[in-house]
């Protein structure tokens, strides 16, 4: 490729709505243009390492056995209405009608039009096991879309889908999928963990999410450096945090706003439906006597991810929060959060309130919703506001540092992560819905073992970018830049011999199959290396008329303190 015939378009300083660094450098190195809120077109420099990516994750699930289709965008919403998705699923559903006023949805994953395959393609024991996949755009109207192509509303993704005959069968489709998403995210140099979540709704222990480390990181990972133990903070049973608050009652007291709500009006609160809201809960009680004087005061906080029932929540999971951590002080919440729990008020029972409120790990403090047998309450309501978020890790490594492990090897230390990757064992939960089964072996029709795995294509570049940056630009890992190595000639439009030896250099490099562009756009050196600093190409050869005369090149590597010379012979060798 050569610069003049490509497009380039960087710039000197990046939107004031780009909050962290990733956002910024991909902005700045022109990887993406804002559209509108969580809406990017991936301009050509970006599109290049979007195919990187792609390319390496398509060859690993190939290998592995899975086979590429095409589902469309826009989906009939008769397929969401069978699994009940249509109306339990929140807003992150868009849902939309057409000239004729049938309804449609955009999808934000594709378990129900899979599945609709599955039935009507997959007859026989013999079929199976299959695993589709697709490359493919994918729309969930996020509440809060940030952080540019992390958390987009329109994004690409590689969901897979497995069909297995039984439990076991699934089991290794999960496994395999488990091992290639391991090779994927080591190929595209990413330093990464796979880490037990939530099961939610579905239940079992066969759900994995591959994060990236990195502090900007949205997610919280709960791991033992010294045992095998990792988890997602969101793991409901991982990280009951819980207070004793005392005499710190009435202070929080005077900010909660006083109210009263029923489960619906919670929902319709937080501007969300009930069965995608749960991501955490926060709940503090008072234990009062009959003078209502106050016995013990408790925050607790726990995470859980989406898709429970409420129903279920209230019944089970609060359950779940003691085991294996110690209460945190009143302070270390306060700290935690940045600012004071909302409070719920005294309640004259020694049980605790079952406590529902959609709060992400980062910023759950601004409101506190619980439900007893009377019904919900909510205090201290004040989102919309955005508040400065505290530091996680640090302060969740307060509270935790040195408990042990659950797997017996060790203490438990926490990290950031982005969830890159996430492999789900579903079982028959979309195969009852939809009613897709297969003729088993003894004749019999039988439901599908199923498995969903994705891959966040588009947030992988953000996730690359927070983990490996510098103060001149983005530096990417060799396998996704989206040159390898860039010839910079000084002099291109003004030296015959440059331009000869540059020339020579490109073709070369072309021939033998490196990834090379030509900066042939005759600017000054200083902008020209400071273009493909900020862009991140991993490998830079100068070529100038002085070096030339002793047929040297510089060449530098992105994350190189110094050029070193290197004869231009041996150029290709060099960055090989
Ligand atoms: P998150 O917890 O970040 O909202 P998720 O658990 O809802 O993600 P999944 O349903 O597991 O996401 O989808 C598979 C993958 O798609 C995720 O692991 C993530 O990498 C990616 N992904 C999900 N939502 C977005 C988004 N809004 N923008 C970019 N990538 C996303
Ligand atoms: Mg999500
Ligand atoms: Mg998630
Ligand atoms: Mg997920």
């Amino acid at each position: 490729m050569k610069a003049s015939q490509f497009f380039i378009s960087t710039l000197k300083e990046a939107p004031a709505d780009a909050e962290i660094v990733s956002h910024k450098l991909m902005m700045r190195a022109g990887f993406i243009k804002k559209l509108g809120a969580g809406l990017y077109n991936y301009m050509p420099m970006g599109l290049r390492t979007i195919r990187k990516v792609e390319a390496i994750i398509r060859d690993e699930l190939n290998k592995a056995g899975a086979i590429e289709l095409v589902m469309p965008v826009v989906q009939p919403a008769e397929l969401w209405q069978e699994t009940g998705r249509f109306d339990k699923m929140g807003e992150e559903l868009l849902r939309f009608k057409d000239r004729h006023e049938r309804d449609f949805v955009m999808q934000p994953t594709a378990e129900e039009v899979v599945t609709d395959i599955a039935r009507q393609e997959l007859r026989s024991y013999r079929q199976l096991p299959k695993n589709f996949y697709q490359i493919q755009t994918k729309f969930r109207d996020e509440r809060r879309p940030r952080f540019g192509v992390m958390r987009g509303r329109e994004f690409t993704m590689k969901d897979a889908y497995s069909f297995d005959r039984d439990v076991e069968a699934a089991g290794k489709s999960y496994d395999a999928m488990y091992a290639a998403y391991t090779r994927i995210f080591q190929r595209l140099g990413l330093q990464f963990r796979a880490v037990a979540a939530d099961t939610g709704a579905i239940g079992g222990d066969r759900s994995h999410e591959f994060q990236v480390i990195a502090d900007t990181g949205e997610d919280a990972i709960i791991y033992c450096p010294t045992g095998d133990y990792a988890a997602n903070i969101e793991l409901a049973e991982a990280l009951p945090l819980i207070a004793q608050r005392g005499a710190a009652a009435e202070a929080l007291e005077k900010v909660a706003t006083p109210g009263k709500s029923t489960c619906a009006d919670v929902a319709e609160l937080l501007g969300l439906p009930l069965d995608r809201t749960v991501k955490s809960l926060v709940l503090a009680t008072d234990e009062t006597n009959d003078k209502g004087e106050i016995l013990k005061s408790t925050v607790w906080l726990l995470l859980v991810r989406g898709d429970h029932d409420l129903n279920e929540v209230k019944a089970s999971k609060v359950e779940g929060l003691k085991v294996g951590f110690r209460f945190a002080t009143e302070k270390e919440i306060v700290e935690h959060f940045g600012t004071k729990p909302g409070y719920l008020g005294p309640v004259k029972t020694a049980k605790p309130l079952k406590v529902v409120a959609d709060r992400t790990v980062a910023n759950m403090a601004d409101f506190v919703v619980g439900a007893n047998e009377e019904g919900f309450h909510i205090r201290g309501v004040n989102w919309g506001r955005d508040l400065p978020e505290p530091d996680l890790v640090a302060d969740i490594r307060n509270v935790v540092e040195g408990d042990p492990s659950p797997d017996g090897k060790g203490v438990l230390a926490i990290q950031r992560g982005i969830e890159v990757g996430h492999v789900f064992y579903l079982g028959t939960k979309y195969s009852k819905a939809m009613n897709a089964t297969f003729l088993d072996v003894d004749g019999k029709p039988k439901h599908f073992e199923m498995g969903c795995y994705g891959i966040g294509v588009t947030r992988i570049l953000g996730a690359a970018i927070e983990q490996k940056y510098d103060e001149r630009g983005i530096i990417w890992p060799d396998a996704i830049a989206p040159f390898e190595v860039v010839i910079c000639p000084v002099g291109y439009d003004r030296s015959e011999d440059v331009k000869a030896v540059a020339d020579k250099l490109y073709a070369d490099l072309g021939a033998q199959g490196v990834d090379v562009i030509l900066d042939d756009r005759g600017e000054r050196p200083g902008a020209m290396f400071a273009d493909w600093e900020l862009i991140g190409v991993p490998h830079r050869v100068v070529l100038g008329d002085k070096g030339l005369k002793e047929g040297l090149a510089e060449y530098q590597g992105r994350q190189d303190k110094e050029a070193t010379k290197v004869a231009v012979g041996d150029i290709a060798a060099h960055v090989l």
